[in-house]
């Protein structure tokens, strides 16, 4: 699966909820693999709708040998990367080369994509903002950065 969603946090998030409502319920060897997943949960869902914090660590959005991390508990459902630009540099890396080879170690990794952030500027309040060039360019090249980082 590679859906790719991206924009500004208030306009992606209601998109986020219906693409995630339009998916089909995952079924056959990805049905399988949810078990699998979700075998140290109380419930395997449908389709998978995950929404990890941005201060989420590489191995908690990537897994390790012995826990899959968010991507692969996203299997056949949506990841949404809520203010990309306040991900870590090293975690959308490892994020970055897991959907590109669709696996994460031994979990797979093959989520649809939703990515908001928070623009135009740092302080995501443009009625009351006091962000100076300087701050809202380099918010701006850190969310080009960290998009570019988990598109796929
Ligand atoms: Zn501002």
């Amino acid at each position: 699966m590679h859906h790719y969603t991206y924009g500004p946090h208030c306009a992606v998030l209601p998109e986020a909820r219906a693409l995630h409502a339009a998916l089909p319920l995952v079924a056959g060897d990805d049905a399988i693999a949810l078990q699998w997943l979700y075998s140290r949960h109380h419930s395997v869902p449908d389709v998978p709708f995950r929404a990890p914090h941005h201060t989420v660590s590489a191995w908690g959005l990537c897994g390790s040998p012995s826990h899959p991390g968010e991507v692969s508990l996203a299997l056949g459902g949506v990841l949404l990367l809520d203010q990309v630009e306040e991900f870590g540099r090293a975690t959308l890396e490892r994020l970055g080369h897991a959907l590109r080879s669709g696996r994460s170690g031994i979990w797979p990794a093959r989520p649809a994509i939703v990515v908001t952030t928070s623009l135009p500027c740092p302080c995501g309040r443009p009625d009351r903002c006091r962000c100076t060039v300087g701050m809202i360019t380099r918010h701006n090249a850190r969310v080009a950065r960290n998009r570019e980082m988990v598109q796929c």
